[in-house]
This record gives structure tokens, C-alpha cells and sequence, in this order.
């Protein structure tokens, strides 16, 4: 038996998938930056992010995915976009002697 919530992460990377397939999508990778680091992200390194991630309730809509480097993606995980980049500006404040993310 599945959960609700496994229904609805089912469902919503089914549609994920159809979204990514779209033209929408396509030509927003076609010229990408990552939402969360700002950096150019060509085509193979680009992914498709949920804002609110779908184990959160999040849904696959143009509203809610954003490109995402892979870097980025991986790092962000579970987490909402809001929570991330609390966490990002975090790590950010913590290490801000190596910096490796540029200044804003
Ligand atoms: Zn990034």
C-alpha cells in the first residue's frame, strides 16, 4: 500500500518528466543559469529543481521547478529553496575566509 505522500511524489515525477520533455523547459535550458548560485549552466549540467521539493508537497508546475547546476541540486536535497538558501547563507557566514562563491 502507498502512502498519500508516495502517491503524490509518484504522480508529480511522472509529471516532472512530461515537464522536462516540454518546450517550456527546453528553452529554458537552452539558456540557463542556476537559480541558486547564479552560475551559467549549460545543457548537461542543468536540472530540473522543485522550489518546494515534492516530498514536501511540492508540485511539477512551471511555478515550481526552476534550473538547478548539478552541484546545487545535489546539495540542496531535500530541502525548500527557502530553506536552502538559509543554510547556504549559513555556510557562507561560517566560512567566509575561503570563499569560493564570489561576492554578490
Ligand atoms: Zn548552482
Amino acid at each position: 500500500m502507498l502512502t498519500d505522500s508516495e502517491r503524490h511524489i509518484r504522480r508529480e515525477k511522472e509529471k516532472a518528466k512530461q515537464l522536462r520533455a516540454s518546450r517550456w523547459w527546453q528553452n529554458l535550458v537552452a539558456a540557463a543559469t542556476c537559480y541558486y548560485c547564479g552560475k551559467a549552466t549549460p545543457k548537461p549540467e542543468a536540472t530540473m529543481d522543485h522550489i518546494v521539493p515534492l516530498a514536501q508537497g511540492g508540485r511539477s508546475t512551471p511555478g515550481n521547478v526552476v534550473v538547478a547546476c548539478k552541484a546545487c541540486n545535489t546539495a540542496k536535497g531535500g530541502l525548500t529553496a527557502v530553506e536552502w538558501a538559509l543554510k547556504l547563507h549559513a555556510g557562507a557566514a561560517e566560512r567566509h575566509h575561503v570563499s569560493d562563491h564570489g561576492e554578490k
